[in-house]
């Protein structure tokens, strides 16, 4: 397990220190800024949708480790799904990240989510990993105001 744990981290920091698909986008369809006032996270998430499939999605922004290395999973991960894809993967998403510690975490459906499911043993990086999903959400919704975790 704390090899496990280490890979994990390390695919964090990974993600964190060379984040995939981190650029603006001057094709975007929906775009929406999400902020983290608890540890200070800012992202803002661009989509590009092709009638219900998400054809491209990039990110900008400065955030600490979690939520930095959530957002680029987040947009690797997202790159050719449908909407309803993209919904379902959030529910379990944050069922992982919400989930009881002391349990083995169900990891169905996750891929390679599950590298955060050690954000579990603390509460205050949960919003830093839900941040660019609720963000991500939002740009999908047109809400033209910043979603804030609060
Ligand atoms: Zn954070």
């Amino acid at each position: 397990m704390d090899e496990l744990r280490e890979l994990y981290q390390e695919m964090i920091l990974d993600h964190h220190k060379n984040p995939r698909n981190f650029h603006g986008m001057d094709a975007a369809s929906h775009a929406a800024e999400g902020y983290n006032p608890l540890c200070g996270d800012k992202v803002t998430v661009y989509l590009q949708l092709d009638r219900d499939t998400i054809k491209d999605i990039s990110f900008e922004g400065s955030g600490c480790a979690i939520c930095t290395a959530s957002t680029s999973v987040m947009t690797e991960l997202l790159q050719g799904k449908t909407l309803s894809e993209a919904e379902a993967l959030f529910g379990r998403f944050r069922a992982l990240v919400t989930s009881d510690p002391g349990e083995k975490p169900d990891q169905a459906g996750l891929g390679k989510l599950v590298i955060f499911a050690g954000v579990r043993e603390y509460p205050i990086r949960i919003k830093c990993a839900t941040l660019p999903w609720h963000t991500m959400q939002a740009a999908l919704e047109d809400k033209s105001e910043t979603v804030s975790t609060e």
